[in-house]
Parts: structure tokens; sequence; C-alpha cells
């Protein structure tokens, strides 16, 4: 028997009458069934989510008390990490090294982060305006939250906003991928445990068309916090419109990393290779265009396509796997799409570009990474987001042209920049525009630091103190101290 997922809908697990058949991208087969909430099920979880804001204790619940649970939660977390790991990597088909040393880790320390500095975000402010007028600043929960996941990092994103808006004090309806629930469905059985009161986390699986758009559309929403494509974002934001809801849009990318005559060729290589294989390519702040100074071009080309050629396609759960297969045959033929375009349009593809023939890698949605160069702006590949374990790799031979390339994009959602010199790397940050920008590294995301793009990449920020706010409105008390001041406005009409 495969397993199945069911619901969590206000503290109670619930299997609903649909069930869809998850698949394994590994071999294409079937790994479990989950529950699709229908639309008894998104009501029953809306008006969970409602009372228990509206009348429910854990927005009134004091900051320790938050605290508590929040690290509650991470400690289940840590607790089943073994478990969560080879689930996400069963349900994404990311290696197993990703998912144990990174994915599941993270998203157990955004739990501890925001629950440790509760006090130094939360506390209200107090402002001295003038005279004895006193105004204090209050950050409150911004009410029932719809928390919608992609595919490609399930479990950390679904953990990044519901630990934000946990430590806020809203109340949550959760909406992983259709594609991969299981991690997130299963995070309700740490949720159950920790003694959250009933309703404040639901978590109910399906498809955007149906489950996401009631969701977003309902009035007892109060904001949306979404990651995924600038498609589906375009339409949330309508349902959003009606009703005039906050929302949190990360959405795609097409980012560049800037390799600089002076890097270090091995790590500019080495870090490279991560910023746009790693998870397959499907990673919103990708490097899928890597820009190199003329004078190193062709030893940085060489160094990068003898690594590629020796990246390890495996199963995910093999040990040794480098690189997983895509998610889903339909992602495979999108990423083989623009593959084909692209050679159409004149780029020169040096290797990969194609499925695998190794026999065992059949049935899994296995694509070898593939290496373009002579690409120009005006080509798809340089402009649309592939979400692929696709690059394009060009050269400039001045830093204006290297900004210019850059920020030629409708997205600026990341960047990176190698090179030894910290000033040269201070300057070109400033220029890029991106919300985001590692200098000699990429990838490396931490909970204390805000995270969000600019133009079509989005607006509103995850993480750190600008993350928590965006899941909390700020009100302003302003109190007059004075006891015998006769402020003009008490007196404009009586005297
Ligand atoms: P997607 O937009 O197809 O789906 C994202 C989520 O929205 C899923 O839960 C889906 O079920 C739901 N959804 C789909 N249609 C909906 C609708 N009409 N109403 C409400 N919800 C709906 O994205 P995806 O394919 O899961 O993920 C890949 C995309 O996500 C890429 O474009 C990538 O760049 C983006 N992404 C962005 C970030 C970021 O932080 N900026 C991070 C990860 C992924």
């Amino acid at each position: 028997m495969i397993p199945s997922y069911p619901l969590f809908i206000n503290g109670e697990f619930k299997e609903s009458a649909h069930k869809d058949k998850i698949l394994n991208p590994s071999t294409g087969e079937v790994l479990a069934e989950a529950s699709v909430a229908d639309r008894k099920d998104i009501n029953l979880a809306l008006v969970s989510a409602r009372a228990a804001f509206d009348q429910g204790p854990w927005r009134e619940a004091g900051l320790a008390e938050r605290k508590e649970i929040l690290l509650k939660i991470a400690a289940g977390i840590l607790e089943n990490a073994e478990e969560l790991a080879k689930l996400e990597t069963l349900n994404t088909g990311k290696p197993i090294k990703e998912t144990t040393f990174m994915d599941v880790p993270s998203a157990a320390k955004a739990f501890e982060h925001f629950a440790n500095n509760l006090n130094n975000y939360l506390d209200e402010e107090i402002i001295s305006v003038s005279g004895d007028v006193e105004a204090r600043l209050v950050h409150e929960p911004r009410g029932v939250a719809a928390l919608i996941v992609p595919w490609n990092y399930p479990f950390l994103i679904a953990c990044w906003k519901l630990a934000q808006a946990l430590a806020a004090g809203n109340s949550v309806i959760l909406k992983p991928s259709s594609l991969t629930p299981l991690t997130v469905l299963e995070l309700g059985r740490i949720i159950q445990k920790t003694g959250l009161p009933k309703g404040v986390v639901n978590i109910i699986n399906g498809d955007g068309e149906s489950v996401g758009e009631a969701l977003c559309s309902d009035r007892w929403v109060d904001m949306i916090s979404f990651t995924g494509s600038n498609e589906v974002g375009r339409k949330i934001i309508g349902y959003a419109a009606k009703h005039v809801k906050k929302m949190i849009m990360e959405l795609g990318g097409k980012s560049a990393g800037i390799v600089l005559k002076d890097a270090d060729l091995e790590l500019a290589v080495n870090g490279s290779l991560c910023s746009i294989f790693l998870n397959q390519g499907q990673m919103c702040t990708a490097m899928s265009r890597i820009l190199v100074e003329d004078d190193i071009y062709d030893d940085f080309l060489k160094e990068f396509l003898a690594k590629v050629k020796r990246i390890k396609l495996g199963k995910g759960l093999d040990h040794e796997a480098q690189m997983g297969p895509l998610i889903c045959e339909a992602q495979r033929k999108k990423v083989m799409a623009s593959v084909h375009k692209a050679k159409q349009e004149g780029a020169k593809l040096l290797c990969g570009g194609k499925i695998p023939e190794a026999p065992e890698l059949k049935g899994g949605f296995f694509f070898e990474p593939a290496v373009f160069e002579e690409v120009n702006p005006d080509m798809g590949i340089f402009k649309e987001e592939v979400f692929g374990p696709v690059v394009c790799i060009g050269k400039f031979s001045s830093l204006e042209e290297a900004v210019k390339l850059a920020n030629n994009s409708d997205f600026a959602l990341a960047g990176a920049i190698w090179t030894k010199d910290d000033k040269l790397a201070r300057e070109l940050s400033a220029k890029i525009n991106a919300g985001i920008i590692w200098v000699n590294t990429y990838g490396m995301f931490f909970s204390e630091v805000p995270y969000g793009g600019f133009k079509q990449s989005g607006f509103g920020k995850e993480l750190g103190r600008e993350g928590l706010m965006e899941y909390t409105r700020l009100k302003s008390v302003i109190i007059d101290k004075t006891k015998d001041a006769k402020p003009l406005i008490n007196y404009w009409y009586g005297f």
C-alpha cells in the first residue's frame, strides 16, 4: 500500500474524497497519494483560521508563549530531520545531500531565529513627539495569511513563511504545490504536537486554479504571501485587488554572475557551477547568465565545461548524485523547448541539453546540464527564465558593459560577483539591479538577512526584520500625557 497524506485542518487530520497520485521524479513511479481539498475543506480551513484569529488565543499570546511554540516546531523538525530530508528528496528528486544539509536544517533555523528574536523585532517602539506627547508604534498581526508555496523548495519556503507568519501572531492557511505536498503535509504532525491552538495552522493541498484561487480571492484572507511564477503572481495580484489584500510576491529571475579577471578562477568556476546547477537549476536565484571578463574567458570556459561534463546525474537518494531529475515531465518538456529555441535562434550549445541515455536513469525526468555561448540579448535564452540546468556564458570587455548586460532584464532578483577587489565589488554591487548580491559566494541565505527581488521579480521581503514586518501591520497610538496642557484641538469647538 502506498502511503497517504491527509490535509491538516483545525488541528486535525482529514482524508479527503479525492486524492492525487504523487510521483517520484527520479523514477516516474507513484510515491504516495495526497488528499486534495474540495470546496468544503477550503471553507473549513477558512472558518478555522478566521475563528482562531478573531477569537483565539494565539494573537493575544505573549511573546514568551509564541517563542516556546516556535522552538518546539524547530525541535520537531530536527528530531525528524532524516525522514523529512528523505521524503523531500523522494518527492522533488533533489539529491539527498541538498535536503539533508540545506533544506531541512535551514527550515528549523528559521523557526529558531524568529523565536529568539521576537522581542528584538516586535517590541513596541515609543517616539517622543513633542512636549509630553508620545507615540507608540505597535506591530500587530495582519490576520489570516494565505501562504502559497512552489515546488522547488517546498519544505524550506513553507517554513520560512510559516515561521514569520506565526512569529507575528497570524493564523495561516498553507498551500504547497500539488506536485510536492508531502513534507509540508507532514509538518502538520509536528505542529499538532506543539500545543499550538487549533485552527492557527491549516495545511491544504490542491492545484492552483481551484484551491489557490479560492483562497486568494476570499474576503476572509487578509494577506497573501506568494512564491512562484510571474504568470501565477499576476493572476493572484488580480484576485487580491478585489478585497485590497496585503501581498508579498516572490517571483521569477534571470540573474547574472559576473566574473572579473582578478577572480580566483577555481573559486569562480566552482561557485558558478553551484549558482546554476544546484537543485537542477530550478532556483529562482539561478545565475542563468554568467558574464566573464574577456581576458580570462577561455580559461574560465575550459574549466567550467570540463566540470559540467563530470556532473554525476543520479536518483535523489543516491549519495553520489550531484544532480537529480527535473520535477516532472512537463517541466522537462519546457526546458527542452527553451534549449531547442536557443539553438534555432543561433546560440551555440557546448554540451548537454538532452535526455541522458544511461539505462539506470530511464523513467526519471533527467536532463543533461546545458551550456550555451554566443548568446545575444535579443535571444529568448538570455531573457526568459528557463528554471532548469541551462546556462548562457558570455564575455565582456569593460565594467560598463558587464553592468549593462547584467541589468538588461525584466527581472531583478539576484546577482553574483567574483573578484578579489573589495572596492570593485562594492562599486559593482551598487550598480547591479537586484535585491540580493553575493560576492565570492552563492546562495547563502540567512534567517537574519532580508531577501526579495525588484522589478518583475516581485515585491516585499522574506526573512530578517523586514521580512517579519511584512507579516505585521503597524499601528500608531498617540497619547497626550500633559496634565494641564490645553492643545488647541481639544478646545476648537468648546471653551
Ligand atoms: P507556480 O507559479 O506554477 O506555482 C506556485 C504556487 O502557486 C503553487 O502552490 C501553485 O499550486 C499555486 N498556484 C498556481 N496557480 C494558482 C492560482 N491561479 N491561484 C493561486 N495559486 C496558484 O510556480 P512553480 O512552478 O511551483 O515554481 C516555479 C516558479 O517559482 C519559478 O518561476 C521561480 O522563479 C519561482 N520562485 C521564486 C522564488 C523567489 O523567492 N523569488 C523562489 C522559488 C521559486
